[in-house]
């Protein structure tokens, strides 16, 4: 057996795996009752806890009440009790490090006897609030020196343990936050929840001011929108980028890609639908609440879309959904790619991040309601929302920069790297007339004759909708679009929670100090102030556009192309200040940030270009000479066959093509191996650039030619499954 089927052997061994679980019938099990069932939520609390327990839990969970730590104990055995219900044999403490992914430890509920009678099962209060995985081999950004290796997680009461099932057993999970031994946060969720803290907080002095004192709690929402490829997993195995890059670093534009626009909203192909059923089921025994489904405008590209919940939560549920959509898709022989650009030259994925703020009483802030021009708590919540994108564009920038998220931002597909804000017509009407003073009226969009009569009268909405914006108003919350499919959503909530809390705080501010006695009359000049100041980042054109580029250049906004340019807003003393300011991030905590992003940007690109190389050298350079040869000893056949020269002249012609793009790509290999051995002296900021500005290009240049000689050498040598075949064969 040669090396390509065993790696057959060993795809179809995986693809094999497993025994399937049993899947529920819908006929008699309906839906609703699998929802939720593998989660210890608010229902499993209130049967199984003691009454006095459960209000205390609850009180932490709803209203943000420090945990009494009294509680655990209970909360513990009964947790422990239902788990092993559920057939759980061991638990972990789920955590969010700064890699972006998830990590867990699993430990086992045995505890032999002493006397070696047998065994109990045990799991104790301490062990749900505290665990202690070695922290050293996660990334600290410079926090922690390596022999500092203590690391410590911590229970997150707010985001519900569930059950995670396997063929052989079930594991309880525990959602947690993650800190160093000197107590910083080494983790994505801790500066979140701190960002929503914070935001809460500043949010209640703005709705006291307009009379809500019932409000004890505000929590943002988010409703991620996660689009992905799937996309045959023989082909996957057989393409070491996919496999160690995430993304084809090869590859020439397929004869059709999707400019016929039949892919978008198309029907579902049937393996993929049954694995998205699937994953769907899994994803609503554990509680999350996933509705959407459909086909993206890339071939082989799909998106799944949740009701949105609390941050917290949602950042939960969505690394969940990550983790399901792969696990699922190897079950029907798929592979599921959340790369922000898997394929160059059709579209690339996002993840849309819905956000809004809601109270405990019910109250979306960023609701318009019908008359929005006399709906001041909206304009003012919806102002402070517009004042924090202008004044931390930059930050929000920075929340979205990866190595990946650069193919994207800028293309003509994705949102442009530039941030502005889409308002639609209605909005960006009423914000026109408070400039001016106050505004008296709300466009309405009335009513559509679709011209048969059997058809009914469909209410238009006021504006139209906007795709090229990275950051658009869409009826009653905001939607940031230029958020990355393969990232951890919780950077660009902190940073919005933040950026948002910081305006709500000046506009707090500038109300409760106001000189007048008319709270309308003081609303409405500071409206127009913010309006004024802030109303450079509105924009409702085609973000796309070249005159977008010239205009935003003029109007002075930060237009940052890559993670490198990016990166360096985060440092700055404004943004250093309004972390600490907040409570976020403490100074040491943002320089970390800075440092692991930028190594992980160093650490992608050059990962890329050892790929690059050892393609180039051991797949497409050997199958290009095999194609020579073949070439040549065709011509020197016919020749000695007797054939004349002139008829030989095309084929001659094809060998002296093929032997100067050889040539080349040697050339290139060359300086790509050059390129990718050296680095530039200094900092990792250094570091990054020279990645950006000297092997990134050599990169390219290798590709060009290797995606030439795809096009010239002979379809059954040629050792990489091609995009025409990745993207339709499904
Ligand atoms: P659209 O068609 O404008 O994208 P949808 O109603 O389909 O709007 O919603 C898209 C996403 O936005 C969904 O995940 C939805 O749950 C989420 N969403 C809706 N309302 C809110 C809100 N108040 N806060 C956060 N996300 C929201
Ligand atoms: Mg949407």
């Amino acid at each position: 057996m040669g090396a390509t089927s065993v790696r057959q052997a060993a795809v179809a061994a995986i693809t094999n795996f497993g025994v399937v679980p049993p899947r529920i019938n819908y006929k008699t099990t309906p839906i609703n009752a699998i929802y939720a069932s593998n989660v210890f939520n608010e229902d499993v609390q209130r049967a199984r806890l003691p009454k006095s327990v459960f209000k205390k839990l609850q009180q932490t969970i709803k209203k943000g009440v420090p945990l009494d730590p009294g509680i655990a104990d209970s909360v513990a055995s009964t947790m422990r009790d239902w788990a092993v219900e559920k057939g759980a044999t061991h638990y972990t403490h789920l955590f969010y490090p700064m890699t972006g992914i998830t990590a867990e430890k699993h430990d086992s509920f045995v505890a032999p006897m002493d006397d070696g009678a047998g065994a109990i099962l045990e799991f104790s209060g301490k062990e749900l609030v505290r665990g202690e995985p070695d922290a050293s081999s996660f990334p600290s950004g410079g926090l922690r020196a390596t022999f500092e290796a203590r690391g410590y997680t911590a229970w997150d009461p707010t985001s519900p343990a569930y059950i995670l099932e396997n063929p052989n057993g079930t594991t309880l999970v525990i959602p947690t936050a993650f800190v160093s031994w000197t107590g910083e946060a080494l983790d994505k969720k801790i500066p979140l929840l701190r960002s929503m803290d914070a935001l809460s907080q500043q949010a209640l002095r703005v709705l006291k001011l307009f009379g809500k004192t019932e409000v004890t709690k505000v929590f943002t929402t988010v409703g991620p929108e996660q689009e992905y490829f799937l996309i045959d997993r023989n082909f996957y195995f057989a393409r070491p980028d996919l496999i160690n890059c995430g993304r084809t670093l090869f590859g020439t534009k397929p004869p059709k890609g999707q400019e016929m626009e039949d892919h978008y909203f198309g029907s579902i192909p049937e393996r993929v639908l049954a694995c998205m059923l699937e994953a769907e089921q899994e994803l609503y025994k554990l509680g999350v609440p996933v509705k959407t489904r459909h086909n993206e405008v890339a071939p082989a590209q799909y998106e799944i879309a949740p009701i949105f919940e609390n941050s917290n939560l949602a950042h939960d549920h969505q690394m969940l959904t990550m983790e399901t959509l792969k696990r699922v898709a190897e079950k029907y022989g798929l592979a599921c790619l959340l790369h922000e650009k898997p394929f160059a030259g059709v579209n690339g994925s996002g993840k849309h991040n819905n956000w809004s703020m809601a109270t405990d009483t019910g109250e979306n802030l960023l609701n318009p309601g019908d008359t929005p021009h006399d709906n001041m708590q909206f304009l003012v919540f919806c102002a402070a929302v517009i004042r924090a994108v202008n004044k931390h564009a930059g930050l929000l920038r920075v929340a979205i920069a990866s190595a990946g998220n650069d193919h994207r931002l800028g293309a003509n597909e994705a949102p442009p790297a530039i941030i502005s804000i889409y308002l639609g017509d209605q909005l960006q009407d009423i914000m026109d007339q408070i400039e001016k003073g106050p505004a008296k009226s709300t466009k309405q969009g009335g009513y559509m004759e679709l011209g048969a009569n059997v058809l009914p009268k469909l209410p238009r909405d006021a504006g139209d909708r906007n795709r090229t914006s990275p950051f658009a108003f869409t009826g009653n919350k905001f939607e940031f679009r230029a958020v990355s499919s393969g990232q951890s959503i919780a950077g660009p909530n902190t940073v919005l929670n933040t950026i948002v809390a910081e305006s709500l705080d000046y506009i707090a501010t500038q109300l409760e100090k106001a000189k007048t006695k008319d709270f309308n009359k003081a609303v409405h000049s500071l409206l127009a102030e913010i309006i004024k100041e802030n109303k450079q980042v509105l924009y409702n054109g085609d973000g796309y556009s070249e005159e977008w580029h010239k205009e935003a250049a003029r109007r002075g906004l930060p237009n940052f192309r890559t993670t490198v340019d990016a990166m360096p807003a985060i440092v700055t003393k404004q943004a250093v200040d309004l972390f600490s300011k907040y409570k976020v991030l403490t100074k040491k905590e943002v320089h970390s940030r800075f440092e692991i992003m930028l190594e992980n940007y160093k650490k992608t690109i050059n990962i890329e270009a050892q790929m690059t190389l050892l393609m180039a050298k051991t797949m497409i350079l050997p199958a290009a000479l095999k194609h020579q040869e073949m070439v040549a000893r065709s011509i020197s056949a016919a020749k000695a066959a007797g054939a004349p020269a002139a008829a030989l002249s095309e084929q001659d012609k094809h060998l002296a093509e093929l032997s100067s793009t050889v040539s080349e790509l040697q050339k290139r290999i060359g300086i790509l191996t050059h390129a990718a051995e050296h680095h530039a002296p200094g900092d990792t900021l250094a570091h990054a650039k020279y990645a950006l500005d000297a092997v990134i290009p050599s990169m390219q240049a290798v590709r060009h030619v290797g995606d030439k000689l795809e096009t010239m050498v002979a379809d059954d040598i040629w050792p990489l499954p091609t995009y025409r075949e990745m993207l339709f064969i499904k």
